[in-house]
């Protein structure tokens, strides 16, 4: 009866699971990126909280007149993520609405970031220093992107919320029902949080370059950028490479997406 009775609130929670917490936050696309996420805190609280960190970035990079330094290099950043905005439709069409964008941070760093809901900033240093052209900015702009787009920055708050701050804060700090606290726990003992970081990686790749396909810049491009990623961790690491590791294997996973892109981008350029 026991048994009975917890198979019974386990399948009860699991199918609330599928209502609430599971589900996938983009379209597939042509890269074919269909995987379920675990969403159990809201769009709105990470929203605010990107929001409330790059107001802040922008307030102190201001104050320090290292904002938006070089007006041309800005309006150049400005056109590419214009055009890869165009194209996010694709993926998710609510996104096309978003606030979207753009600074930059004077700075030698080799760096670059995309917040939740479209917050995009660049270190001078990674544009200047890597000799970038349009397409590798755009390499890196798409991947950045599509973070946003995926929200595995929620995901991932999601997960720890769900499992090592335990249950009990994250109803209090979210103002989680206790229904969804059980779901939270339920999912965590089902294994569904392990760790996705090198999955949400391996999306971001994916669906970056799709984006950056079907705006009309050359796939090709995102091989040339993480091989001088490489070359530039010779001497000190980039940051860019703390948060994301390039290794071989990311580029022949990129490589191996050719076929299906480079038609998507052929097609953009016509
Ligand atoms: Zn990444």
């Amino acid at each position: 009866m026991k048994k009975l009775l917890t198979t019974t609130v386990m399948a009860a929670s699991l199918s609330a699971l599928a209502l609430t917490g599971c589900t996938s936050t983009t379209s597939t696309g042509a890269v074919g990126v269909d995987r379920q996420q675990l969403l159990l805190v809201s769009s709105e609280q990470v929203l605010q909280l990107s929001a409330q960190s790059y107001n802040k970035t922008v307030q102190e990079a201001r104050a320090r007149r290292l904002l938006d330094t070089n007006t041309a290099q800005l309006n150049r950043l400005k056109k590419i993520s214009n055009r890869l905005v165009g194209q996010v439709g694709v993926y998710r069409p609510d996104a096309a609405k978003w606030p979207w964008e753009v600074h930059t941070i004077k700075s030698n760093e080799l760096n670059a970031f995309v917040m939740p809901g479209g917050k995009i900033m660049f270190y001078t240093g990674i544009i200047d220093r890597l000799n970038l052209t349009d397409d590798e900015i755009a390499a890196i702009m798409g991947h950045e992107m599509s973070h946003a787009l995926r929200e595995h920055s929620r995901e991932r708050l999601s997960r720890q919320y769900a499992t090592q701050t335990g249950i009990g804060v994250a109803a209090s700090i979210f103002g989680l029902s206790q229904g969804q606290a059980q779901i939270a726990n339920v999912a965590g003992d089902l294994g569904l949080s392990r760790p996705h970081s090198r999955t949400q990686e391996a999306e971001a790749d994916q669906i970056g370059l799709e984006l950056m396909a079907r705006a009309g810049y050359n796939p090709q491009a995102a091989i040339t950028l993480w091989q001088k990623m490489q070359r530039a961790s010779q001497g000190e690491p980039p940051q860019f490479l703390s948060t994301h590791p390039s290794s071989n294997n990311r580029i022949a996973e990129l490589q191996s997406l050719m076929p299906k892109v480079m038609p998507l981008y052929q097609r953009a350029r016509r």
